[in-house]
């Protein structure tokens, strides 16, 4: 038994619809059902992806998406589809809720494993399957170009996590390179002087990230609302988080600071600053981590 009704290449149905046609769940990239004998593939390119075409062939990312990914259940399956006999449909994703079908696919090479960054920022290994359109005049969309220049950014970052150095090293090309430049440059957009005192020359301010660079995921990283900016003393004391702002974003300063440093750095409790919503929900991290 194949789909319950056939679909047009190319055709665009929506989610409800593809678990009508195939009778499979209504989430996951990978969806496998018995009653139809199916697997249907969704890519969808609104996320992040590391999946890439090259030559018309699609080098498809398995499931699992926290920890190395295993070679079992959906994963299994595909990997076995020129002997299980099931059929495997392959849908694009280019818009959010728009599932386009671009036909059946098969195996076009043996599976193989690569380095990949998860969910969590963490590398890890998973399972690529290299996939042919079985429709000759069907075509995948290229991945070449992406579509939003966040999406551009995060892969930049990916593509140095994956580099064989250290941490430490791959944050200051990051930072340096990448993520830090366009961040700042999005900040001052929004705002042009220290958040703290107003110090205006663009030279000297800094733009700190309120959830520190260590601990966010890369969207977060990106997230102009993670964001302040400040001059150097102020951002020294926030960064060493001697520093922090309440949900009223009233100053706490740690008891570690003396008064005369307190002077010479230019802080004092009456201080406070605005902060977004957004912003204080980054701030919330770093409330909780201050030194007292
Ligand atoms: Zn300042």
């Amino acid at each position: 038994m194949s789909m319950m009704q056939p679909l047009q290449v190319n055709e665009i149905i929506n989610n409800k619809q593809i678990c009508e046609v195939f009778l499979c769940a209504p989430q996951g990239g990978m969806r496998k059902s018995k009653r139809t004998n199916t697997l249907t593939l969704i890519s969808d390119k609104t996320k992040l992806y590391d999946d890439r075409i090259i030559d018309n062939i699609y080098h498809y990312t398995g499931m699992g998406q926290v920890g190395d990914q295993k070679m079992q259940s959906q994963n299994l399956t595909l990997a076995e589809s020129e002997r299980n006999g099931i059929e495997i449909h392959f849908f694009e994703v280019l818009k959010p809720k728009e599932y386009t079908y671009r036909g059946q696919v098969e195996l076009a090479g043996v599976p193989y494993q690569e380095h990949q960054i998860d969910l969590e920022g963490n590398q890890r290994l998973v399972w690529i399957f290299p996939l042919r359109l079985k429709d000759n005049r069907a075509k995948f969309t290229s991945l070449s170009q992406p579509s939003n220049d966040i999406y551009a950014l995060q892969k930049e970052i990916k593509q140095v996590e994956n580099l064989p150095i250290t941490i430490t090293e791959k944050e200051r090309i990051i930072k340096g390179r990448i993520g830090q430049g366009k961040f700042k440059e999005r900040l001052f957009d929004r705002e042009c002087k220290c958040a703290l005192c107003g110090a205006i020359d663009p030279r000297l301010l800094i733009a700190s990230h309120i959830k520190p660079w260590s601990d966010s995921t890369n969207e977060e990283r990106l997230d102009v609302d993670n964001g302040l900016l400040l001059c150097p003393n102020h951002d020294a004391l926030f960064d060493k988080k001697l520093i922090s702002f309440d949900n009223q974003g009233s100053i706490m300063i740690s008891q570690t600071v003396d008064e005369t440093a307190k002077i010479f750095l230019n802080v004092n409790e009456d201080m406070s600053i605005n902060l977004s919503e957004k912003q204080l929900r980054y701030m919330g991290f770093h409330y909780r981590h201050r030194i007292q």
